[in-house]
């Protein structure tokens, strides 16, 4: 076993092939030196995925990335990243080469990334196809809010579902901002939208990598937690609510504060999404019943 991983190391230092593996904190903790150079990342540098496309969108090198936004960009795309068993997408790198890049996670969030150079092949139709995986993007992701959308929540509550008819552990939180009528009608729908795009920005900061987030309407959002129990759960929401109370989204009303209530269910192997979700907004309600601002578990 030893000498395989010994050849292994060897071999994806010679080969042209891009190889990286992220853990389940999108830290980097393996890249060959085809990956770090077309990335520009050290021999021993370890950088958070976030930080290294950061890093080379501000210095014009790396990924292509067409936005004037790019935080905008980071949400939406992590909003996707390392939350589907497998994807491959085209990429392209600021010195003209594309890649056809593949991403593997396993159930623990670690990651394998492997990328091989079609510069030369399909040249035919990649405006087109450009096109498509931005129409598949915008498909997936809420607009107001550059999170999740209901369409790619939901398929995300049927995976955690169908791992839950296997024995796997799994829970939904809804969440819904308190007398969110009364803030679109003292302070208006514009101030509305912000605090809308405050708490959206705000959870999605501190969602794992494995858990989806999105918004499912108007000032509903759901959170998806494969392979977690309630108690835990119930602490990563509570921390969510925390955060969302020290929150003063409103630069013109610096004094102004929100909250928000949510609801959780866990898993059974029987469940369906509907009665999963009619758990957790029954939840909801008792958590809006006993006072707001609190999160109560089915
Ligand atoms: P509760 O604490 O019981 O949840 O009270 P609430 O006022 O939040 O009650 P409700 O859920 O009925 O109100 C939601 C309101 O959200 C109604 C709608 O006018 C508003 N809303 C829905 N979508 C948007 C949006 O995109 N932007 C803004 N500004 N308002 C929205
Ligand atoms: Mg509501
Ligand atoms: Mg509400």
């Amino acid at each position: 076993m030893d000498e395989t991983i010994e050849q292994l190391l060897h071999l994806s230092a010679q080969t042209e092939t891009l190889m990286a593996v992220y853990d389940g904190d999108d830290r980097l903790r393996y890249a060959n030196s085809a990956f770090r150079s077309a990335y520009f990342i050290e021999p021993e540098e370890t950088p958070l995925w976030p930080d290294l496309m950061r890093r080379n969108f501000d210095l014009g090198r790396g990924t292509v990335i067409r936005t004037d936004n790019f935080e905008e960009w980071l949400r939406s795309t992590q909003s996707r990243r390392g939350k589907i068993g497998y994807r491959a997408f085209e990429t392209d790198l600021s010195d003209g080469r594309w890649l056809w890049m593949t991403e593997a996670v396993q159930k623990n969030g670690w990651m394998l990334c492997i990328a091989s150079d079609i510069t030369r092949l399909k040249v035919h139709g990649r405006t087109v196809r450009q096109d498509r995986d931005q129409a598949i993007k915008a498909s997936y992701t809420d607009e107001l809010t550059g999170v999740a959308n209901r369409r790619f929540v939901m398929a995300r509550v049927e995976d955690m579902l169908e791992a839950a008819r296997h024995g796997s552990s799994g829970c939904l939180a809804v969440f819904d901002i308190d007398n969110f009528k009364r803030i679109n009608d003292r302070l208006g729908h514009h101030a509305g939208d912000l605090v809308l795009r405050d708490f959206a920005h705000r959870i999605h900061q501190n969602v794992r990598r494995n858990d989806c987030f999105g918004r499912v309407g108007g000032e509903e959002f759901l959170l998806v937690m494969p392979a977690t129990g309630p108690e835990d759960a119930l602490a990563m929401v509570e921390r969510m609510l925390t955060v969302i109370r020290f929150s003063r989204p409103l630069p013109d009303s610096p004094d102004f504060s929100y909250t928000c209530s949510a609801g959780i269910a866990a898993c059974v192997s029987t469940d369906s999404a509907s009665e999963l979700y009619r758990r957790a907004d029954q939840a909801l309600y008792d958590a809006k019943m006993s006072g707001r601002d609190r999160v109560r578990a089915a």
